[in-house]
């Protein structure tokens, strides 16, 4: 068995030493939102940066910050960078866990597993389920996690919506072709409220 856990920084090559640019505890750079560092004309993004340490986040930032340094205007939206553990089946998921969004105020929840989802019936891949997490008030999805062998592909439609601001509603009223996996997500979103139709 090889386990191979916790990842830190690379920043050792690099002579910061010799530009005064120092690293905050956990050996990252700091930078401000526009990945600028407190040097002026040295910029980091990536895993040196606090955040996530994923590749398309680093690729995101890399946009952003090329956009940044010509003058235009570059953005992360740190709040909704999707992780996917890649086992069978994957584990998706965006936004903020059903534990984390408890601890900030009332909300509320939908579940729907794949064992009543079409597809994943015909393929006998029922495994897993999508969940759904919104502000109690306003409806806003504030997290989904997701359990199949598709949820990695999946988790882009919740990402999506998530950076628009979409709310549970707008997901359950958002017409998806069947039979499809993507239903399991409107499913869920409908069970925000306690109307999935096929559970
Ligand atoms: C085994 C493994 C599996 C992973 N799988 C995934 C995955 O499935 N999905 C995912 O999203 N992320 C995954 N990651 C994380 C992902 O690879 C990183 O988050 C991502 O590569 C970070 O991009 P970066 O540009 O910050 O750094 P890097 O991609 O590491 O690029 C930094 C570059 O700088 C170079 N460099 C370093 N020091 C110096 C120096 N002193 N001078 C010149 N060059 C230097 C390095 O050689 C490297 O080419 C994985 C990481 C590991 C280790």
């Amino acid at each position: 068995m090889l386990v191979a856990i916790g990842r830190r920084p690379n920043t050792g090559g690099l002579g910061l030493d010799k530009t005064g640019l120092g690293l905050n505890k956990k050996g990252q750079i700091e930078v401000d939102h526009r990945f600028a560092t407190a040097v002026p004309g040295i910029w980091a993004i990536g895993d040196v940066v606090p955040g996530l340490m994923l590749a398309h986040k680093a690729m995101d930032e890399g946009i952003a910050v090329a956009e940044n340094i010509a003058g235009q205007i570059g953005i992360v939206n740190h709040a909704v960078i999707p992780s996917v553990v890649y086992t069978h089946p994957e584990i998706a998921g965006v936004g903020l866990t059903e534990e984390e969004a408890r601890t900030r105020g009332e909300i509320k929840v939908g579940k729907f597993p794949f064992a009543a989802n079409s597809p994943a019936k015909t393929n006998r891949d029922t495994d897993g389920f999508v969940k759904v997490v919104a502000d109690a008030e306003t409806d806003r999805v504030l997290g989904v996690h997701i359990i199949s062998t598709l949820a990695g592909t999946m988790i882009a439609q919740a990402a999506q919506g998530m950076e628009f601001g979409v709310t549970s509603e707008d997901i359950a009223y958002t017409c998806h072709a069947h039979p499809t996996h993507s239903e399991a997500l409107k499913e869920a979103a409908m069970a925000v409220t306690g109307k999935p139709i096929h559970m």
